[in-house]
């Protein structure tokens, strides 16, 4: 079972504290050799299931990819396709809390996001699971390009 409730879109205040919790562990799995910078994201789907993902490093540094999209990529290979919000977490190891920038997502993943919400996904941008920022995609993609775009 599902520890959330979704509905409307709108999570708990425990609710965002476990998806924040998920995005840190997910962000001790980063490989990130190169930049020591590590990422982690946790994705919660309309069905409930949360999917995890942490960035991924590579020699040839542009076939990297980022933990948002591996978490999406995760969420698409196990059938959710409907996404209700996003925290992510990201800091070199060893800085203390009040040390830790906000990691957002970046441009690319912001539009691979965009493709599986209905417009009012929310994404939060944490220190800790208390010290977070909570944004809507749409303000962080204003004018998106979507699957609307190519209807006829
Ligand atoms: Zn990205």
């Amino acid at each position: 079972m599902s520890e959330f409730k979704v509905r409307d879109n709108e999570l708990s205040e425990l609710e965002v504290q476990t998806l924040i919790r998920a995005a840190i562990t997910a962000r001790d799995k980063a490989y990130a050799p190169y930049s020591e910078f590590k990422v982690g994201a946790a994705l919660l789907c309309s069905d409930g299931r949360v999917f995890s993902g942490c960035n991924v490093e590579n020699a040839a540094y542009g076939a990297g990819i980022c933990a948002e999209r591996g978490a999406a990529m995760q969420a698409v290979a196990e059938g959710s396709e409907s996404f209700v919000a996003i925290a992510v977490v990201g800091w070199k190891d060893g800085k203390s809390e009040p040390e830790r920038g906000l990691a957002y997502p970046c441009g690319i993943c912001r539009q691979f996001l965009n493709e599986f919400t209905d417009g009012r996904m929310s994404v939060y941008v944490a220190r800790s699971i208390t010290d977070y920022e909570k944004n809507d995609l749409a303000s962080l993609l204003p004018h998106g390009f979507g699957p609307k775009n190519l209807e006829d």
